[in-house]
């Protein structure tokens, strides 16, 4: 018979938020055994052990953030709802920023190294928010947590399977909550059906950054868990809200911050600055990374897709200043944000010398990485999807809709809405993760056992598993995420159109009726495309219904930007499946 094992709580995902709830899960009830799965290996894989950038932020209201006060945090989440375009939950928004000082507090006991001024958590000022609260440890803040976390869960003697694909969740017969999860276990080339039986499962499985030709995910990251969550019956909200933002071909390094402020200018193959009067733009965009339909530097990502799309090469160069530069002529505003990060006689010089000044870290990184900037090499840049705003609808307690399904981190959604300042989303694994955990423990522990015929279960699953592998019928997997990724690249990127979209859709529906079948991958990446299709059906619908822009999601209708519709679309969208059929809903945020 197919292996099998039986846990109170089920972790599924290794990054920062499965991590985080994982120690909760046990700190909350120690009798309760608890097991946390993941693809590849733990510490290495998922966006948190991988991303990196200029200076990886992490977004929290300490006592003495500005405003000071006892109830600063209230400006926290006020900034947290107003980037959101209003489509978050109030109250989500309210708890990520109210637990936020205890959240980093946290983590600096379990040991993560702050950079800190006169012997306090250092904070500068982020995208998406009116007062400093980006505390960080450097490029690799994520992984410096990541690090921490995983320490306390090996001291906590948490059991991690590795190299363990979760493709499916498992219901109760009448479908009133989630039993358990059927994954498959990779050793060498060998692919193993492991179902774990589980009073309570908490998915923290990420984003969904590979279903897009190009991203700063790493590759395999498919969405499985927006996929399972919704074929288990969960609702999926805000889905077609993603970060895109500029980022080096070479390195995945998101141009943000000082690598935009520094005014370098931005070159096509031909060496032809093809943007005009572009110097105030650039350096907007170094604080609205990324892409922001509400910011008017949202017209550099625009020259820069479009030039993309002719077929040329985008680069940044700082050997010299853009056309036309003159500090001088730069908007008030941005000199003074100019002079707060460095000297006020520095304004007159190269792109590289400012850059110098200001960051001289990430030349050397760049340099450590292939890029040497002092040589003149230029940075090729591509708008590359980062984060996924939207996911798994949660409430106040972590909970899905399905009982005993718990989710946080990126695969979680409802807490952001359409965007999130810069920091708030490794914030969101923190405390998302452990309020997660925590419930699901104490769910767990209520729970006495679950009447399950756990025989049935398994032969109906391995059946489902013998019909795969003889199935011939229908296009190759690996084709089939090769077309999902262009068509999202198309349809659904920095520009959206109605015609572009239903295009999009049309292609996702060819490929649904044709079918899927194994190719040489194996039946894991089988399963995946499976999903990366429902997840790019959800996001392709959701978009193409949403007509008007806001936050990362900008639509042009017959030629001209769709402007904001507050009173239309101060709305998020719903998708839920009913009856085998993709069911929208369109909702006011609660
Ligand atoms: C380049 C870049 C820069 C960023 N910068 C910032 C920043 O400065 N500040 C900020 O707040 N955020 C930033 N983010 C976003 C932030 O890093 C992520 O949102 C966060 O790390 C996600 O954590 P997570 O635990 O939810 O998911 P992940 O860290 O992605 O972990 C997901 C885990 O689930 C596992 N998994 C996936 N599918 C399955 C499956 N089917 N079965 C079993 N396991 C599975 C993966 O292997 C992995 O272990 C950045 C992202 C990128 C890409």
């Amino acid at each position: 018979m197919m292996s099998n094992r039986k846990v109170d709580v089920l972790i599924i995902g290794g990054g920062a938020a499965g991590v985080r709830a994982a120690i909760e899960v046990k700190k909350t009830c120690s009798i309760n055994k608890v097991a946390l799965v993941t693809e590849g290996l733990l510490g290495k894989s998922g966006v948190t052990a991988n991303a990196c950038s200029d200076r990886m932020t992490f977004h929290a209201t300490l006592p003495y953030t500005l405003p000071t006060g006892k109830d600063n945090w209230k400006y926290h989440a006020q900034d947290i709802y107003k980037i959101g375009g209003f489509v978050s939950d109030k109250e989500l928004a309210d708890i990520l920023a109210k637990n936020s000082g205890e959240a980093i507090t946290y983590l600096e006991s379990l040991g993560v190294p702050w950079v800190k001024k006169d012997g306090k958590i250092n904070q500068f000022l982020t995208d998406g928010s009116k007062y400093p609260r980006g505390c960080y440890t450097g490029p690799d803040t994520a992984k410096q947590i990541l690090i921490a976390l995983i320490k306390e869960l090996k001291r906590l003697n948490i059991e991690v399977i590795e190299n363990y694909t979760a493709v499916k969740l498992l219901a109760s017969f009448k479908k009133e909550r989630v039993i358990g999860c059927l994954g498959f276990k990779q050793e060498k080339k060998e692919e193993s059906p492991l179902v774990f039986f589980a009073k309570t499962i908490v998915l923290a499985t990420g984003g969904a950054g590979d279903i897009y030709e190009k991203s700063l995910f790493p590759s395999g990251m498919t969405g499985d868990g927006y996929c399972i969550a919704y074929n288990c019956g969960a609702e999926i909200v805000n889905i077609e809200f993603i970060q895109i933002g500029l980022s080096s071909v070479k390195t995945g390094l998101a141009c943000s911050g000082s690598l935009m402020r520094t005014i370098p200018r931005i070159v096509n193959e031909k060496d032809e600055e093809f943007i005009s009067d572009s110097f105030n733009l650039i350096f907007k965009k170094g604080s609205s990374w990324p892409l922001c339909s509400e910011d008017d530097s949202l017209k550099i990502d625009i020259a820069i897709y479009r030039e993309i799309q002719k077929g040329s090469k985008v680069y940044l160069d700082y050997s010299r200043d853009p056309r036309g530069f003159d500090f001088n002529n730069l908007d008030s505003g941005l000199k003074e944000q100019y002079f707060t990060e460095s000297s006020r006689n520095i304004g007159i010089d190269t792109p590289l010398n400012r850059l110098r000044k200001i960051n001289l870290e990430s030349i050397i990184w760049l340099k450590e990485n292939g890029i040497d900037l002092e040589k003149g090499d230029k940075i090729e840049l591509f708008p590359f999807i980062q984060h996924f705003q939207g996911g798994v609808k949660i409430d106040n307690e972590g909970r899905t809709t399905v009982k005993g399904l718990f989710a946080c981190g990126e695969v979680a959604g409802g807490q952001h809405g359409a965007n999130r300042p810069g920091g708030n989303a490794l914030l969101d694994t923190q405390v998302f993760g452990k309020i997660a955990g925590k419930n699901a423990s104490i769910e767990a522990k209520k729970i006495r056992g679950l009447k399950v015929d756990e025989e049935k279960i398994l032969e109906r699953i391995q059946n489902e598993i013998d019909e795969i592998s003889i199935n011939k019928q229908g296009a190759q997997a690996s084709d089939v995420k090769r077309q999902v990724q262009g068509i999202l690249f198309e349809c659904a990127n920095v520009i959206r159109t109605e015609d572009g979209l239903s295009k999009g859709l049309g292609g996702i529906n060819i490929m649904k009726e044709k079918g899927v079948c194994l190719d040489n991958n194996g039946i894991i990446y089988y399963f995946k495309t499976l999903g990366a299709l429902v997840v790019a059906e959800m996001l392709i619908r959701a978009a193409r219904l949403r007509s008007e822009s806001r936050g990362p999601h900008v639509t042009f209708i017959s030629g001209r930007l769709a402007l904001r519709d507050e009173l239309k679309w101060r709305k998020y969208i719903v998708i839920r499946k009913i009856n085998n059929e993709m069911k929208i809903t369109v909702r006011k945020p609660g």
